[in-house]
């Protein structure tokens, strides 16, 4: 059986019994239904996996035993930066989990004009605690132990205007000239990629971003649905510059 990898948010190191947070707890008791004995690996984004063992299981309190740490050697050279827009919650989970199997470090969710949805101001911390828990659902399936980074919802410009102008930045665009400005950068340790929501675009977020230093990006002659391109945005980006070759 396939130990099942669990993120925590409890601090952990060799050879220490484990307290599981509320989290956790609920995973193991009532997802997986694991008993005590059950062996566990644990990790909580410092790059380690901790292999542990369940030793005590109650209602509110999960003890492991921890019993060895090994470093998970899974992240790209790449640092990837994903500018999503926010769009239905269903599409949303599945870019933030597809992002973080695709390897990207930190993503930051924008509302730009053709975005149409909206986000109450009150209910935005709920909203990242999911995209939060979304991520490191992905984590523990694909084996990351570093987890990605999901930042609050921005508008668009503020977004592009705060980003690092010597960054290598693409725009998923699918009007761009395909005879100029697409050439994929190589050999960059950064990356910035933005992607526009089902509406596109407009052209003044396009030239307002490429003022800002972004290079526009074709992918290929048809148009994508924002999920399509999110992918195939990511995994052009990390063939070329990161660890998918
Ligand atoms: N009707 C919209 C338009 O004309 O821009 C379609 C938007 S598409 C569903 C969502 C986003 O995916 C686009 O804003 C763009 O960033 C990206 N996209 C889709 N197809 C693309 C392509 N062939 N090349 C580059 N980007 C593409």
């Amino acid at each position: 059986m396939r130990v099942p990898r669990i993120h925590t948010i409890t601090p952990l190191s060799e050879t220490q019994t484990a307290a599981l947070d509320d989290k956790g707890i609920k995973h193991i008791r009532d997802v997986l239904r694991l008993n005590v004995g059950h062996q566990v690996i644990l990790f909580n984004g410092d790059g380690y996996d901790y292999h542990g063992e369940i030793t005590e299981l109650h209602k509110r309190n999960v003890l492991i035993q921890i019993q060895d740490k090994i470093l998970v050697e899974c992240e790209s050279p790449l640092h990837l930066h994903l500018l999503q827009p926010l769009c239905r919650s269903d599409k949303m989970d599945w870019c933030l989990q597809k992002a973080t199997e695709l390897g990207v470090n930190s993503i930051t969710p924008f509302i730009s004009s053709r975005v149409n949805l909206n986000l109450p101001h009150n209910k935005i911390d709920k909203k990242i605690t999911h995209w939060q828990s979304v991520i490191h659902s992905a984590c523990e399936q694909c084996g990351r132990a570093r987890v990605p980074e999901i930042n609050a919802p921005i508008e668009y410009q503020t977004l592009i205007a705060s980003l690092p102008e010597d960054a290598c930045k693409i725009i998923a665009n699918p009007y761009a000239d395909e005879n100029s400005d697409t050439e994929m950068p190589l050999n960059r340790d950064r990356v910035i990629c933005a992607v526009g929501p089902e509406g596109g675009f407009s052209p003044e977020e396009i030239e307002f971003s490429q003022q800002h230093g972004f290079n526009s990006q074709r992918l290929g002659p048809r148009i994508l649905r924002l999920e399509t391109a999110v992918v195939s945005l990511l995994t052009i980006t990390q063939s070329h510059c990161g660890d998918l070759n």
